[in-house]
């Protein structure tokens, strides 16, 4: 049996993975070269802390306040888009206290899930990237966030998950170097942290030693179907149209996914949210263990030689600008809850106006995030179409969530019962 995956980012590749171990004849069409994209450049967190869905409330508020200044952490770009509008009703119809509460259980156990899985593929000497489950500290300053913090430790104690309430001592003990300026955090002990640049290098050289076919530079530009189902896929490539037939279609193309589901008469609510990344190489570093530092919204990774710090939600139309003032946002929040990284080396070079200045473009990374309309993923078959399915809109879960997302596409497409109920993802939901 044949299966064409289109989209070549975490999702994609993982769903290859698990389709060419249940025997399917694996094909992937990636527009790109698998170099860059939204799963590279990311903080490479396994985050099963983040079991309440992207909509929930509070953040809608956020977002308009956030719509006035540019340097806030989240920001929806105003926009007359029939796209966003419909995106933004179903999303602010979705912020209540019930949805968290009904999808936090399905949302924990797709995280927990795939960090089980992820961890596998580490552990299996199938593939050697960094990994360390050394759990994620949330980092609060204000009682405000406090409050809020404290609401999410007590879901998560009643979703099983190990999570320890740090005092000011108990996070300054924490980061010895770098004594945290902050009121106290939450230590999600079930967390854990990956390089995705080099598990997405090592995905695909593992796929391709396992005789999946990837196509690079083959953009899928047209869908035929007939009675029902795809027939036929035209995808572009050196400037050649070429067709592909297959019995089974799995779209994950992030979030490019709506214009394709519309060509195969699908509709998927969906929006980009850009956000930023920058990294530094470091010969000594300093931070210990990863952290979010809650009020900033920013997030740090200490890799064993590199530090990444990234952010900011900025809800509009994928572009390549980089908004100058949301890049100084996220890098003047690091020092505030770090004040020791205003003399660290490697934070210096980053942070210097010069590399603003000069240095944007090589040093300041962006992706889009595929945002579904409720904050759950899409996993499972397309409503009208009998030989797709969709694997997208993970938000800011991609990495988290990609391995069990390959697993399950490719359980429900073999006819096999899921490890998991999967009614919550439901695409047609
Ligand atoms: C700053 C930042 C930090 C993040 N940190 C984390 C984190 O710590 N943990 C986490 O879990 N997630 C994180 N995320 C989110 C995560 O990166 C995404 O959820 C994930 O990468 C989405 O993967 P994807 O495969 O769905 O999409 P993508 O990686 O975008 O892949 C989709 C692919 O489809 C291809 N494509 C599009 N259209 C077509 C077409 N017509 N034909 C062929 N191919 C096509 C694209 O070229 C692309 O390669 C972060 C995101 C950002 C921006």
């Amino acid at each position: 049996m044949k299966a064409t995956i289109i989209g070549g980012g975490i999702i994609g590749l993982s769903t290859a993975y698990y389709l060419k171990q249940e025997g399917w004849e694996v094909t992937v069409l990636e527009r790109g070269d698998l170099t860059d994209g939204c799963s590279f450049g990311n903080m490479g967190y396994l985050s099963p802390s983040h079991f309440a869905p992207l909509a929930q409330p509070g953040v809608v508020s956020q977002g308009i306040l956030g719509m006035f200044r540019q340097t806030s952490p989240f920001y929806v770009r105003p926009a007359l888009s029939r796209n966003l509008l419909d995106w933004g009703l179903k999303f602010v119809r979705a912020c209540t206290a019930e949805h968290v509460a009904r999808s936090a259980k399905p949302m924990a156990e797709l995280l927990l899930l795939s960090r089980y899985l992820t961890a596998a593929w580490q552990n299996s000497g199938e593939m050697n990237f960094e990994y360390a489950q050394t759990g994620c500290i949330n980092y609060f300053q204000t009682a405000k966030y406090e409050k809020g913090e404290l609401e999410n430790v007590r879901m998560g104690h009643d979703l099983g998950l190990k999570i320890k309430v740090l005092d000011r001592e108990e996070c300054q003990a924490m980061e010895p170097e770098l004594q945290p300026e902050v009121r106290g955090g939450a230590w999600y002990q079930d967390d854990a942290m990956l390089y995705p640049n080099e598990l997405m290098r090592q995905l695909t050289a593992l796929l391709e030693q396992r005789s999946v076919t990837i196509l690079r530079n083959a953009e899928v530009k047209g869908i035929q179907k007939q009675q029902g189902k795809i027939s036929s896929v035209q995808y572009q490539t050196a400037g050649e149209t070429r067709t592909i037939q297959s019995d089974l279609f799995v779209l994950a193309a992030g979030s490019w996914s709506q214009p394709v589901a519309r060509m195969a008469g699908e509709y998927l609510p969906m929006m980009p949210g850009k956000g930023y990344s920058m990294t530094v190489d470091t010969e000594h570093q300093a931070l210990r263990q990863p952290c979010i530092l809650l009020e900033a919204k920013v997030a740090i990774s200490p890799w064993a030689k590199r530090l990444r710090i990234g952010s900011t939600m900025e809800i509009g139309a994928v572009n390549d600008r980089i908004l100058v003032p949301r890049v100084q946002g996220i890098l003047e929040a690091v020092p505030r809850f770090f004040p020791a990284y205003a003399k660290d080396a490697a934070f210096q070079k980053l942070s210097h106006p010069d590399m603003l200045r000069k240095h944007l473009r090589e040093q300041v990374w962006y992706g889009f995030r595929p945002l579904s309309a409720d904050g759950l993923p899409y996993i499972g078959f397309a409503p009208k179409t009998d030989n797709l399915m969709i694997a997208t809109g993970h938000a800011m879960l991609g990495l988290s969530m990609a391995a069990a997302t390959g697993k399950l596409v490719s359980e429900m497409a073999s006819g096999k019962p899921t490890s998991m109920e999967v009614g919550a993802f439901g695409v047609g939901r």
